[in-house]
């Protein structure tokens, strides 16, 4: 059977296809003794008992999950939850939002697919916009959704050490120009993989850069505020105006099974998103919208947030960092400060072969991580440090990520 360029664009083996099969094969074959690679949020004992509370009531009544279960919804999303959210986000954060504002998606990934060739790709006047991640590394789930080539171009990040083996990456405006050929900026804020957070600052001159060339700056918001508040310091305060699109997600509230994703945006582009849900999907899925308005209504979105699902990946990072001091002592290694997400990404200065063999080598010993050199999509040039990282995911019971990490010291003293 012969298939299109479409097909082929999909078929031939993305680097996040290759990495999600690599990560099932080896979970499923029963041979990996620690997971620290992936996504996947914590199970987190106090959050599932409140899903299934929030669950039992919508399936205790029967008109509502007759709707749920029964009828097609909007490919706008869930009315009573996008009015419930524009209430929320303007109450919580003083913006200007209405239910105009709100589209959801089939998971935020579907919307970056959407928002990405909506603003980059070829233009109707013949011209072809790329779409600018302003700093490196980011998430590896941008790379490869481009329907047409090169839709992405990436900056490299100034880097900052710090005391106790830290770093942090910073946005180099120096060398950050915008040029006519590009469509959008996009920042992931909580970064995946690195746990970075841009300062209000940072991000406040990223929207001046964008507004300047009249284009969008897009910030994906998956792990930030209002939910799921994966953020450890206190003053990471969450920006949106007219030109932002801000993506959110219900995943890392420990929701990835229900698809949800949210873009929040001047009503032309919730349109435009709406139309295209409406050709792909005809309507989006009832079920991840009726649970998360059932956590907000009864109240305990913020507790969900900031009393459970925070603490949780707080101390968890905390704990994952003491225990990388404790058996990587003696060797060379930096740690980009946790700021927030659901990872750590260590900088192995001295690493004599490439994060892709060393991801194979652990492999090979039953511990996965993801190899540092798939989160540069965009860039072109060579550098050094992209194959000089790992992410670690410290999701995963303490005794996994224990075993993990001594097996990770292990394999580098030996190399
Ligand atoms: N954005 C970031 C930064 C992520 O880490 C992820 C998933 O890991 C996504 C977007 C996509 O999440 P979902 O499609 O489950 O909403």
């Amino acid at each position: 059977m012969r298939l299109s360029a479409f097909a082929a664009r999909f078929n031939a083996g993305t680097g996040t296809a290759q990495l999600m099969e690599d990560l099932a094969a080896a979970m499923s074959g029963g041979s990996a003794t620690a997971m620290l690679g992936g996504g996947n949020p914590a199970d987190i004992p106090e959050a599932q008992a409140l899903f299934q509370e929030c669950m039992q009531r919508i399936v205790a009544d029967r008109a509502r999950c007759a709707n749920i279960l029964g009828d097609y919804g909007s490919p706008k999303g869930d009315a009573a939850f996008i009015a419930e959210l524009a209430r929320m986000l303007s109450r919580e954060h003083g913006w200007d939002i209405t239910p105009e504002h709100i589209a959801l998606t089939s998971g935020s990934q579907s919307a970056f697919f959407i928002l990405f060739n909506m603003l980059g790709g070829d233009f109707p006047d013949g011209r072809r916009k790329r779409i600018l991640l302003p700093m490196a590394p980011e998430y590896i789930g941008y790379g490869d959704v481009g329907l047409s080539d090169d839709l992405f171009t990436a900056r490299l990040p100034v880097i900052e050490t710090g005391a106790e083996r830290m770093f942090k990456y910073r946005p180099d405006f120096e060398r950050l120009e915008v040029g006519d050929d590009i469509g959008a900026l996009c920042v992931s804020r909580p970064t995946n993989p690195t746990g970075n957070v841009l300062t209000g600052a940072e991000i406040a001159r990223l929207d001046e850069l964008a507004r300047g060339r009249g284009i969008p700056l897009i910030i994906d918001n998956a792990y930030g505020l209002p939910f799921p508040n994966i953020i450890f310091n206190d003053d990471a305060t969450p920006l949106w105006n007219e030109n932002i699109i801000l993506s959110m997600s219900l995943s890392k509230l420990g929701l990835p099974g229900v698809r949800t994703g949210i873009v929040v945006a001047r009503p032309e582009l919730i349109r435009a998103v709406k139309s295209v849900n409406g050709v792909i999907n005809l309507a989006l899925g009832n079920l991840g919208p009726a649970l998360a308005l059932e956590i907000i209504r009864s109240g305990a979105m913020r507790r969900l947030c900031d009393d459970i699902i925070r603490p949780y990946y707080m101390s968890k990072a905390r704990r994952t960092v003491a225990l990388l001091r404790e058996k990587l002592d003696g060797l060379n290694y930096r740690i980009h400060r946790p700021e927030g997400a659901i990872f750590l990404w260590l900088w192995l200065p001295d690493l004599p072969i490439s994060s892709a063999e060393l991801y194979q080598r652990l492999k090979r010993r039953g511990v996965l991580v993801i190899a540092g050199e798939h989160f540069f999509p965009g860039l072109r040039d060579d550098w050094p440090h992209s194959r000089q990282c790992i992410r670690l995911s410290y999701v995963a019971a303490d005794e996994v990520v224990a075993t993990g990490v001594e097996i990770i010291a292990d394999e580098l003293r030996k190399l």
